[in-house]
């Protein structure tokens, strides 16, 4: 059985502070692997580690910081399948997706190493003669990153990544449901001749090391990607002692469906951006809002879609969806179904799963018949369920779009330019996307939220480089 363990300064280290069973959420009769705590003193080890690394870490020049990442993405690349697999044991994401997640991590990988060669700065003109004046990016320091098991490949990776290629060294901790992940991650990295103290491994709960690692250390800036509650949280510490931060938090995602929508075309992005990795994506379609001129016709389309997905093992390449996460998760989400089955009209339901007792399986369902102020249209359920609202036209569908305290990812379905600009321009959201599902943004690109959603910075793309450098303004005058 696999153990996770901590990397710091270079050595492998197995924490004390705590030991427990990972169970396999597609069977909890499979014990997956062992998991390691650590107390305070691990957190204050790496920081040291960490710290020292950066002298020469962002001494280095930027090509020379892109070979290592370069060689971290062929690494992990010839691995892809191992990492996948582990991956889906743990934390119950379907193995396709499992793979097309590594995938983009090692993509990540790549697109920031050859960041370490691009221009850093701009040359802007000044006023007076013989004086140069410019910009340069330069990096932080030592930087926390605090992440979720959701995505427990790519999110580390699109921080990690990013901070590496601007100079800076990382104490990263990792959900403990993807703990066993993040320990087979950092043996690939660590196979690739990373230089020691670069990255530091802390296992642990947010609970029992969080306050050191937030409040006592001498951290530089802080990247925390999770629940809206704790993220405000960390905001806080953060600001009080005036390090940079950013934190990418929950959703309650929409999709818009108007009534020239191509259904044929719409109805499998609504169900995929709602059901795959079991509704477990921070952009994932959690309500649907439809145009009163196509309710029926939808409804009875949506109904046979989701009806015929199959909710199976994490580790059957068939599987549309898989279980939730843990034991917290799946009572968490069962809280949602009950007060769904009670109070709602349920319109879509998936297949039950052969195996259901064996793992934290969920039936998909679709809840109708709501409030615009019912929980399971205004609260992240994090789950395989989705809330469907009629909208008699555009105006009413982005009113109720906007009627939420997030703002991350928003979808509309239409075949009018008109309303799709205007959507574009009226969505209250970080990302909006039309005849496209609410989930799936590109590497490329900048990721992140408005309103609760999000600490207003972006992730992925250029955007990240702001966020993981300051920026100084230099002048030299010549004779
Ligand atoms: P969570 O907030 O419970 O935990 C996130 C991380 O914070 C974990 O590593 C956890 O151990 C740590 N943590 C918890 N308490 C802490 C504390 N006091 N100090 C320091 N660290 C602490 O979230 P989760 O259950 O792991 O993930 C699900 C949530 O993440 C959902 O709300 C989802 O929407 C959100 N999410 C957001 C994005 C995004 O980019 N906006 C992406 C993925 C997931």
């Amino acid at each position: 059985m696999v153990s996770s363990r901590n990397w710091i300064g270079g050595e492998w280290i197995t924490p004390a502070a705590g030991e427990s069973i990972v169970i396999n959420p597609s069977n909890m009769k499979e014990e997956v692997g062992v998991l390691h705590l650590s107390d305070q003193s691990h957190v204050i080890q790496a920081e040291q580690a960490a710290r020292k690394a950066f002298e020469a870490w962002s001494h280095l020049t930027g090509a020379a910081r892109a070979e290592h990442l370069y060689k971290l993405a062929a690494a992990l690349e010839s691995k892809l399948a191992e990492v996948a697999n582990l991956a889906s044991l743990e934390m119950g994401k379907p193995i396709t997706e499992m793979r097309g997640e590594v995938m983009r991590g090692v993509n990540l990988l790549r697109y920031y190493a050859a960041e370490g060669v691009r221009a850093n700065g701009v040359v802007i003109p000044s006023s007076e003669p013989n004086v140069l004046q410019h910009t340069k990016k330069v990096p932080l320091g030592v930087v926390g990153i605090i992440t979720p098991w959701n995505f427990p490949v790519a999110i580390p990776i699109w921080k990690i990544a990013p901070a590496l290629i601007c100079g800076n060294t990382v104490i990263w901790k990792p959900a403990e449901f993807a703990s066993l992940t993040a320990t087979k991650l950092i043996e690939v990295f660590a196979e690739a001749g990373l230089p020691s103290g670069v990255i530091n491994l802390v296992i642990g709960k947010g609970s029992q090391i969080g306050d050191v690692l937030l409040e006592q250390i001498p951290l530089d800036a802080v990247s925390f990607t999770g629940s809206t509650s704790i993220g405000t949280h960390i905001a806080q510490l953060c600001a009080k002692r005036n390090i940079k931060y950013q934190t990418e938090m929950g959703g309650k995602n929409a999709a818009i469906v108007l009534k020239d929508a191509d259904l044929e075309k719409t109805v499998p992005l609504i169900v995929s951006g709602a059901f795959r990795s079991a509704g477990q994506k921070c952009t994932a379609t959690s309500r649907i809002i439809v145009e009163s001129g196509i309710y029926d016709s939808f409804t009875k389309a949506l109904g046979t879609a989701v009806s015929q997905i199959k909710l199976a093992p994490a580790l059957d390449p068939a599987a549309y969806l898989g279980p939730v996460a843990s034991a917290s998760q799946y009572k968490t989400v069962m809280s949602y179904v009950d007060m769904a089955q009670k109070q709602a009209d349920i319109i879509a339901q998936g297949p039950a799963v052969a195996e259901k007792n064996e793992g934290y399986y969920i039936q998909p369902i679709v809840a109708a018949g709501l409030d615009a102020g019912h929980p399971l249209i205004q609260e992240e359920v994090f789950g395989p369920v989705a809330a469907l609202l009629q909208a008699s036209d555009f105006e009413e569908a982005i009113a109720l779009c906007n009627q939420s305290i997030f703002g991350l990812s928003a979808s509309l379905f239409t075949q009018n330019l008109s309303y799709a600009h205007r959507f574009l321009d009226e969505a209250q959201a970080g990302m909006v996307r039309v005849n496209q599902e609410t989930a799936g943004v590109e590497y490329q690109s900048p990721f992140g939220g408005m309103k609760l959603s999000s600490s207003h910075s972006r992730e992925q793309g250029q955007a990240a480089l702001d966020f993981y450098t300051e920026l100084k303004t230099c002048a030299i005058r010549y004779f």
